[in-house]
């Protein structure tokens, strides 16, 4: 039983413990925090609940801990209705990221992998079949990314973010790669077995990316929009929304898991795309990463 859904995430749930204080303790040092505050996040998870609430029936594929971070680390993504029936139990931790955030809204973060580097490839093969457009970031195992990509029957979506080793045949399995300006220089780097990262114009980029075979490629430019190009058509920049940013954590995921939700509904790239840019518009004007994501489509 499919359950008709057309959006699969292999990837990442955590729970970020985040504290707020004046200031950030030196090494060594205790300082006194204000408060603090449990959220669920994780690239892959937070781009599940982007796909489902952009309208998409979506799987998330990943794994939690035996722990009582887990209820925490997907329970938005149960709420929305995501499929959770595959998420594995781990006898490793629920994933964390301790985040430290001073009064000037500087942070200094320390993530626990914990049972996210349990989905590797045996996790991920014996979760069996991946249904719909298969989604895919950097915060598993590449063994783990590469299975899924073999098992994908649809096209992959890959957000390479945090930028992993990766070999080239899989890397260019990406269509499209949907990166920021920084993963996509060194993305280019690892493709031209370069010493040194292109500090290129994005467009310049982009094209080098393409030249080295990709089917499609969107760049993510934050309040600048993003560059979309795909084999054998121009290049697009499409501009973001003008919007007052509050906290932009968690808008390069929003957009990825639009993508991959409208692309499952038969847009081409460049409308998925800007789709994906005003979804992600609605989600930089509130704090948090899902806490921000639009739970209703009525403002698009
Ligand atoms: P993050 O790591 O913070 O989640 P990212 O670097 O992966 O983000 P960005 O390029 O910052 O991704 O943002 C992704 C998309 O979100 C952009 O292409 C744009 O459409 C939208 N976006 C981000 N910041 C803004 C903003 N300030 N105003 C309007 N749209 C924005």
């Amino acid at each position: 039983m499919t359950d008709n859904i057309q959006v699969t995430i292999v990837g990442s749930s955590n729970v970020d413990i985040t504290a707020l204080m004046n200031r950030l303790p030196g090494p060594g040092e205790t300082v006194l925090a204000d408060s603090y505050q449990l959220s669920p996040g994780g690239k892959g998870a937070n781009q599940a609940l982007a796909a489902q609430l952009a309208g998409a029936r979506t799987e998330f594929i990943g794994a939690v801990g035996e722990d009582s971070h887990a209820k925490i680390a997907l329970g938005q993504l149960e709420e929305a209705g995501v499929k959770l029936d595959r998420v594995s139990t781990s006898r490793q931790p629920t994933g964390v990221a301790i985040i430290q955030v001073d009064s000037g809204a500087e942070n200094s973060i320390a993530v626990v992998s914990g049972a996210n580097s349990t989905v590797t490839a045996e996790v991920v093969n014996a979760a069996g079949t991946l249904h719909g457009i298969v989604v895919l970031q950097g915060e598993i195992p590449a063994s783990g990314i590469k299975t899924a990509m073999d098992l994908a029957t649809d096209k992959v979506v890959l957000n390479l973010a945090p930028v992993i080793e990766l070999d080239r045949d899989y890397l260019l399995k990406a269509n499209p790669l949907v990166v920021n300006e920084h993963e996509a220089a060194l993305i280019l780097q690892q493709l031209d077995g370069s010493e040194t990262m292109s500090t290129e114009a994005e467009p310049v980029i982009a094209e080098k990316l393409m030249a080295h075979g990709l089917a499609s490629l969107v760049i993510t430019l934050g309040a600048n929009g993003c560059l979309v190009v795909e084999q054998g058509t121009e290049m697009q920049q499409l501009s973001a929304v003008k919007v007052k940013a509050l906290d932009t954590t968690g808008a390069g995921d929003a957009f990825t898991g639009a993508v991959a939700a409208r692309l499952a509904h038969g847009d081409t790239l460049a409308q998925a795309a800007d789709f994906a840019g005003k979804f992600a518009a609605l989600t930089v004007q509130a704090h948090g990463a899902q806490a921000s994501y639009p739970r209703s489509l009525d403002a698009l």
